[in-house]
């Protein structure tokens, strides 16, 4: 246990990126839409290509790419103050959300450099969205088994044939970084799969929303018939995609994007409980979220040092990840029980309202980006038991 628990050094937030949280409240007084909090619930469900791009003017999409393609080059830190500030607001971030955090970093470290100058620019001016094509049928957790197929044509392209789903957001987006079989059968697991740019517009591409619990359409089936690629489509190494992949997974786990998916629904509800005559009922309970969120931040902002520094904390940001949706799914579970002990009480519309939204989503929020089961298997594997 020694060695996971000391990988989690004390860390702050430094200066230089505690600064900057003053200019992105700034940035999101005047320029974020007026939302009500069911609707900021969504924040990162939350489609709006203009906001992305009015981030995107201010320099803030891209935030860690080179500035020779547009990026701030800003480090960790303050991509993590930005995230913060962005989720706790309740801002649609899911224009740009893939792009700023994976994709653009993915071909900033394999891209060739034509692929560089082509999508970074792209990206950094909210033009470029991308989606993230790994889960199939049947190949959710199990990921080494992906069957989706990308077979060398003569022309020294591919041709790209199979279906993704639960494709956050593909009908929104201009391009998707599949992870496909590029040689052998998916019984040789991680070996022969690969990374590819794929264009949404190409022939031979169908993107399918899929309505969930709640109505929205936020994920999609995506279908590639005989899709003709071009041999650039192709990002790093052939054979390399899971490797590329899993050096993803740090970024995309560690953040407070696994900590602040209930927060506004908390924050309306402290805002109810201030002007209510039965707040001293509730200050344990939200005593216990605060301490619970001033624990899990610290543990987050441990993992974003790392990042930092340059490491990949993966077994580290599993376990943030852990930790942080059992708190995210716990506020919406204790709010409504609140709620609903007094059916009686004239509740707060807009409260309800976001309370049946978060209570609704909650689930998926320990499924998307790697389930429970898996993460606990790698954390176990962390502490050397496999
Ligand atoms: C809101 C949302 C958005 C998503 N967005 C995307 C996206 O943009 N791109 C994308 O590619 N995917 C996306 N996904 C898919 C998500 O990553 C997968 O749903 C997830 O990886 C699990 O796969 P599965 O649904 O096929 O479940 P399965 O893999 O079938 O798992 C079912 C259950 O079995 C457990 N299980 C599986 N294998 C093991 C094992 N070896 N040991 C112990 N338990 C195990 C799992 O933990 C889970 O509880 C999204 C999912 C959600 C809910």
């Amino acid at each position: 246990m020694a060695n996971l628990l000391d990988n989690f050094a004390y860390a702050t937030v430094p200066p230089h990126a505690q600064a900057f949280r003053a200019e992105v409240r700034d940035f999101l007084a005047t320029e974020m839409p007026t939302l009500p909090a069911d609707v900021r619930a969504r924040s990162w469900m939350g489609f709006d290509a203009g906001f992305s791009r009015r981030l995107a003017a201010r320099g803030w999409v891209g935030v860690t790419l080179p500035q020779e393609f547009g990026g701030a080059a800003l480090d960790a830190f303050s991509r993590f103050v930005l995230v913060e500030e962005l989720l706790t607001a309740g801002a649609p971030v899911a224009g740009h959300w893939i792009a700023d955090r994976q994709s653009g970093p993915l071909i900033a470290k394999y891209g060739t450099p034509a692929q560089k100058a082509f999508y970074l620019p792209r990206i950094c001016a909210g033009e470029a969205f991308f989606c993230i094509g790994m889960s199939e049928p049947n190949s959710g957790s199990d990921l080494a088994s992906v069957g989706t197929r990308a077979t060398p044509a003569a022309d020294g392209g591919w041709r790209l044939n199979g279906r993704k789903i639960w494709t956050t957001n593909a009908q929104n987006c201009q391009y998707m970084i599949a992870l496909v079989r590029s040689s052998g059968d998916p019984q040789d697991r991680q070996k022969g799969l690969s990374q590819f740019i794929v264009d949404l517009s190409l022939p031979g591409v169908t993107v399918r929303p899929i309505e969930d619990l709640t109505g929205d359409a936020h994920f999609t089936e995506v279908f590639f018939d005989d899709v003709s690629l071009a041999a650039d489509a192709l990002v790093g190494a052939e054979g390399q995609g899971w490797e590329q992949v899993n050096a993803e997974l740090a970024f995309e786990r560690s953040g407070p994007e696994r900590l602040y998916s209930s927060i506004v629904l908390l924050d309306r509800w402290i805002e109810v409980l201030r002007d209510s005559p039965d707040a001293s009922r509730h200050l344990a309970t939200v005593g216990r979220f605060a301490a619970h969120l001033a624990a899990l931040r610290h543990l987050s902002v441990s993992c974003t040092a790392r990042l930092a520094a340059g490491e990949s904390p993966v077994i580290e940001a599993a376990l943030v990840k852990d930790i942080g949706t059992t708190f995210e799914q716990e506020i919406p579970a204790v709010i409504s029980a609140l709620l609903g002990e007094d059916p009686q009480a004239d509740v707060d519309a807009e409260l309800l309202r976001t309370c049946a939204y978060v209570s609704q989503v909650a689930p998926t929020y320990s499924l998307r980006g790697g389930t429970r089961e898996i993460l606990r298997g790698m954390i176990a594997r962390g502490l050397g038991l496999r």
